[in-house]
């Protein structure tokens, strides 16, 4: 048991009486933080790769943070595992092999064994005490990392792609979910144009790539066009979609979404799930939709459309 009182952190703070995490970041949130009152320290470490802090919030549940930055609570993680998996899984026909570079609190992993029509899961996960400390603590997010469907590997997701791009068409994969953490730390080459192309040497023909795009427009707009435009120098086909998630600075996700099939309408599911509504709790096909929908301003910069 860690006791709050003696417990030392950059980025909590004891105010009136009580103890905040503050989520704050001069690269990434120059001028703003978001803040969660803290119930109780559950874990505190250094592993090799990232400082790993994990709390129980009094609003959001247990929350699991990495270098400061908030990965997932356990109130609204659902929304974001439930986007970056399900946009790209039911924009395929038949989306057989799905890999997952980063994920390690599993939740991506949960969301994808829920398609019966997928029949093999990868998950490359560089630092394996993120995957221990949430099979403890985020029980939920982490049920399924001994499903059978479900091969785990240990390793830096970067040489696990470049490993791959030499390898047949048959060991490719239909889906890849880059999961991974923001670009400050082990993930900073995921957001680079040749990752894009390790990515697309990665996937099958007809496959779809995910990843989150670590900002959103409205802390960043700029940037989310560049990494489009990065996309874009690699796949012909690519999208922006995004959802509501209030533990994320400025209260959104961004992901982007791409193909090299240019038949493939990604805004689309390409099929239906019949219990659709017991399945999932954020997703539907009228969420898919509606998450490509930009308000103007951002639609315009980004998508170029007037
Ligand atoms: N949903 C989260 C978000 O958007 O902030 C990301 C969740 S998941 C915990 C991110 C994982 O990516 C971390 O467990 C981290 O260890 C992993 N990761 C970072 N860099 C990696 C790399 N180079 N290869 C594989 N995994 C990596």
């Amino acid at each position: 048991m860690v006791e709050l009182e003696t417990f030392e952190h950059d980025s909590i703070s004891k105010i009136g009486g009580k103890y905040w995490f503050h989520e704050i970041s001069e690269e990434a949130f120059p001028g703003q933080a978001f803040s969660l009152e803290v119930g109780e320290i559950l874990h505190h470490t250094q592993s090799e790769f990232q400082d790993i802090l994990i709390f129980r919030s009094i609003s959001f549940g247990n929350v699991l943070v990495l270098n400061g930055i908030i990965q997932c609570t356990e109130r609204d993680e659902f929304a974001y595992q439930e986007l970056i998996t399900h946009l790209p899984v039911m924009a395929h026909k038949n989306p057989k092999r799905a890999l997952v570079i980063g994920g390690g609190d599993c939740g991506v992993v949960r969301e994808l064994v829920k398609h019966d029509i997928v029949k093999e899961v990868t998950m490359v996960e560089i630092d394996s005490m993120v995957i221990e400390l949430s099979v403890k603590y985020l029980p939920n997010m982490a049920k399924y990392h001994n499903h059978s469907k479900v091969n785990i590997v240990i390793q830096d997701g970067f040489k696990y792609l470049s490993d791959l791009a030499n390898k047949n068409e048959e060991d490719k994969y239909d889906v890849i979910i880059t999961d991974s953490s923001d670009p400050e730390g082990p993930a900073e080459e995921f957001f680079q144009v040749n990752y894009f192309k390790l990515l697309s040497n990665s996937l099958k023909k007809d496959g779809i790539v995910i990843m989150q795009s670590s900002e959103n427009i409205w802390l960043n707009l700029n940037y989310v066009e560049d990494l489009k435009q990065k996309a874009e120098k690699v796949f012909p086909n690519v999208e922006y979609s995004q959802c509501y998630m209030p533990s994320y600075t400025s209260g959104q996700l961004g992901l982007l979404i791409a193909t090299h099939d240019t038949t493939n309408d990604l805004k689309k599911p390409s099929r239906t799930v019949e219990n659709e509504d017991e399945l999932f709790r954020y997703y539907s096909g009228k969420i898919h939709e509606s998450s490509f929908v930009l308000p103007t301003w951002a639609d315009k910069q980004i998508n170029g459309r007037k």
